[in-house]
């Protein structure tokens, strides 16, 4: 039986004070959901403390939004997946399109930051996605493939274990435009399809979410898809009732 995940990602959004609320927002309203859903919210860096606090014995998960290639040293900015780890992070989105996009990250970059991860027990949420011009191409599942086969190919079963797939296409994040329920289901039983060729029956466990435009009035019918398990949200998960309405989706 595969976990059913809701994921928020808060981006860089939110000061302190809002971030606690939102998260408070969750929790209070969790209980409306069914219990099978797991809902995790990824606030900036600088509230994850707060915001860990804030959670405490309310089984919503918190997640970082990325983590340093590097385990410690002089590397202004950076932020380690040790420090995430020793705050109560369980979760850390690896991969995100805008950080392959805006900050050059490559599978090169992100198989550093997987083995951080793993060093320090936490789950990556790793990202994998076509730009609109490799959907028109219909280079989608070879870029999918590779993106996948340079990293995940490399963990082993244990860690792939611990492992959850985000699906986002590049074209649908934060554009209002969605993939079609039947877009997501063929992408993702390709991603799955992948997946078993390295990693056999354990491919069958393997979380796979979807990403881009994901809103309360269309989330049902993109999770009535048997190869989708949840949703990585951006926008909507910035207001606590529409992040909560998505998970009743289920
Ligand atoms: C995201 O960036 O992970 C995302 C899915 O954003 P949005 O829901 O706003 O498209």
């Amino acid at each position: 039986m595969r976990k059913k995940i809701v994921a928020g990602n808060w981006k860089m959004n939110t000061l302190p004070a809002e971030g606690v609320e939102l998260a408070k927002g969750v929790a209070r309203g969790k209980g409306e959901v069914c219990d099978c859903v797991n809902f995790i919210v990824c606030p900036p860096f600088t509230h994850l403390s707060s915001v860990i606090e804030s959670l405490k014995g309310t089984g919503v998960a918190v997640g970082a939004q990325d983590c340093a290639t590097e385990v410690k040293g002089a590397y202004t900015g950076e932020v380690s997946a040790q420090m995430i780890a020793a705050l109560g992070c369980e979760y850390v989105i690896l991969g995100h399109s805008e950080r392959r996009q805006y900050y050059g990250e490559t599978s090169e970059t992100l198989n550093k930051k997987m083995e951080r991860a793993f060093e320090n027990n936490l789950k990556p949420i790793y990202c994998v996605g076509e730009n609109l011009e490799e959907r028109e191409a219909e280079r989608h599942f070879d870029v999918v493939k590779a993106q996948i086969e340079e990293v995940v190919f490399n963990l082993s079963e244990e860690q792939f274990a611990k492992l959850v797939i985000a699906y986002e296409p590049v074209w649908a994040i934060g554009t209002g435009k969605t993939a079609t329920a039947e877009q997501a289901e063929e992408i993702h039983a390709f991603i799955r399809e992948v997946l078993r060729s390295k990693f056999g029956a354990a491919a069958d466990d393997c979380a796979i979410l979807y990403g881009g435009s994901c809103k309360p009035s269309n989330a049902g019918e993109i999770f009535s898809k048997p190869n989708v398990d949840g949703g990585l949200i951006g926008g909507a998960a910035l207001k606590a009732d529409d992040f909560l309405a998505i998970g009743k989706a289920f």
